[in-house]
């Protein structure tokens, strides 16, 4: 593997004026390779690139078959190069290879939805009379910046990055500094497709340097998130003094509400992936469960299960899919979340499983269930974004939806029940962007995700998310 990767501005392959990053194995704990890190200085070459594509009109002036072409072909070149990709992945994040390619395919899906979409934008006509012709257009914002995570690295900035082209906008990327090495076949990709030089720039740099000189860019025309609560507000502050509109993904603290009468052997499915997957580092994880009083013991004991039948190892040796999980992304998130389980116990909850940092090297956890949590605990209401689940009891409906909205967060929501009307009462009541019933993560990349209250706002995925990439014009002729 490459041991230096570069910054890929204005189509060209750059060092960074901030110097280089080690970038680490979880995995293993050794150093992977160095990569560029971008100043203020490159921040501004990239936007000014962007922005020097977006008054051309080479993208914007397309007929959107011509963007959503190339935007489709961005997705096959991701599957075509998925092994090299998804061990790349595999070494920066830590993930097992095989959750790696679903990662690369999750990415090349969002190429293929968008690429498919951008012919849907469509205006409207106004009537307003014998005299005038009125109609509505949307029209790129122009320049996009975003800021990605490390927990999919690939597979969020393709979420952005598919819409934003589609709808003609020219981008500016900012990786996480954890993870940025998988992100380079995204400007191989756009470079393999055609799109002109400087519409698809790709930098890291430090969030605190190149991430906050992103966001305050006066050039940049909008802004995508996806990250803390903090970074979250810090950015939708700058985006507000520019006035410039911005999406916010911040994660969430959701909650499955698991009734009396629901299919348990159809739960464990639903724990096996809502929080171990991705060593549960996934903002819509399913990090709480509300389990009904008279199944509650029986429940534990099968999430105990769940938990323990994970093999944990580094991501590399995991080639096939199965009951294993991989690396969190770095020890200082593995210890964060290991404070967190600490923290729980110390407040009265009880650690049916797990909650340790395994004896060997890298960032590992062990697959946890902490059973005992009460809504007033830290636990209950704060991220803990690692293979960590909180389980709480209820024995009323209301009890139980009043739990499920009592965190500051409304990413998603879950309700397992046989009973229509329990589902659709609950489907109704939880406050949260995208309410799953009877399988956590139900949905695709066609159906709109976002939060309420803490959570953010404005949506990815589905047709909405377009409309976060476009404004709105009206065209009022006076006829003669
Ligand atoms: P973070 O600070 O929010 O980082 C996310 C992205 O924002 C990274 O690219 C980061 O750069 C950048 N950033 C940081 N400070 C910035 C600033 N002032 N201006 C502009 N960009 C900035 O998150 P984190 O520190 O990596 O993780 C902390 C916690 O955030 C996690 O434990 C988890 O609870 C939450 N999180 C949620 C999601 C999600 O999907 N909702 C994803 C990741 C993390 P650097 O890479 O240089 O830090
Ligand atoms: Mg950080």
């Amino acid at each position: 593997m490459k041991t230096y990767w570069q910054n890929y501005i204005d189509g060209t392959w750059v060092d960074g004026g901030a110097g280089r990053i080690d970038v680490f194995n979880p995995g293993t704990g050794e150093k992977l390779a160095e990569q560029a890190l971008a100043g203020v200085a490159e921040v501004d070459r990239a936007v000014v690139a962007a922005q020097r594509v977006h008054l051309s009109g080479a993208l914007s002036d397309l007929r959107p078959v011509e963007r959503g072409r190339m935007v489709q072909a961005m997705g096959r070149y991701l599957i075509e190069h998925i092994d090299e990709i998804a061990h790349v992945l595999t070494l920066e994040q830590g993930k097992p290879l095989w959750e790696a390619r679903i990662e690369v395919e999750g990415a090349a899906r969002y190429f293929e939805y968008y690429g498919n979409q951008a012919e849907t934008v469509e205006g409207r006509s106004i009537p307003l009379g014998k005299d005038y012709l009125d109609f509505t257009t949307y029209e790129p914002f122009g320049v996009s910046a975003q800021i990605i995570p490390w927990n999919y690295p690939i597979e969020m900035t393709a979420r952005s990055l598919s819409a934003a082209l589609a709808t003609g906008n020219a981008c500016v990327i900012k990786t996480p500094e954890l993870t940025p090495l998988s992100n380079a076949w995204l400007a191989h990709a756009a470079e393999a497709v055609g799109l002109p030089k400087g519409a698809v720039n790709i930098l890291c740099g430090l969030g605190s340097e190149a991430g906050a000189a992103l966001s305050a860019h006066p050039l940049v025309n909008q802004i995508v998130f996806t990250g803390s609560v903090p970074t979250g507000v810090a950015i939708a502050t700058a985006a507000a003094k520019n006035v410039v509109p911005c999406v916010l993904e911040l994660g969430g603290k959701s909650a499955a509400i698991v009734h009396d009468d629901a299919d348990l052997d159809a739960f464990e499915n639903d724990v096996r992936w809502g929080i171990y997957f991705n060593a549960g580092q996934v903002c819509s994880a399913m990090s709480r469960v509300i389990a009904h009083d008279s199944i509650h013991d029986e429940l534990v004991e099968r999430m105990v299960g769940v938990a323990q039948s994970l093999t944990v190892r580094p991501g590399i040796d995991q080639p096939e899919f199965g009951p294993t999980m991989g690396a969190m992304v770095s020890e200082a998130q593995r210890d964060r979340a290991a404070d967190k389980v600490g923290a729980a116990h110390g407040e009265g909850a009880h650690v049916a499983t797990g909650g340790r940092k395994m004896n060997i090297p890298g960032a590992f956890l062990e697959p946890t269930i902490v059973t005992n949590v009460t809504p007033d605990m830290t636990i209950a209401n704060e991220e803990v974004f690692g293979p960590v689940l909180s389980v709480l009891k209820f024995s009323s409906d209301e009890d139980a939806i009043a739990m499920a909205n009592g965190t500051p967060y409304g990413l998603v929501g879950g309700v397992f029940t046989r009973n229509l009307d329990r589902a659709t009462t609950a489907a109704r009541n939880l406050r949260a962007g995208q309410i799953f019933v009877n399988e956590w993560y139900a949905g695709g990349v066609e159906t709109p995700f976002g939060g309420y209250g803490k959570s953010g706002y404005g949506r990815e995925k589905g047709r909405e998310a377009l409309w976060n990439y476009v404004q709105t014009k009206n065209v009022a002729i006076k006829l003669g």
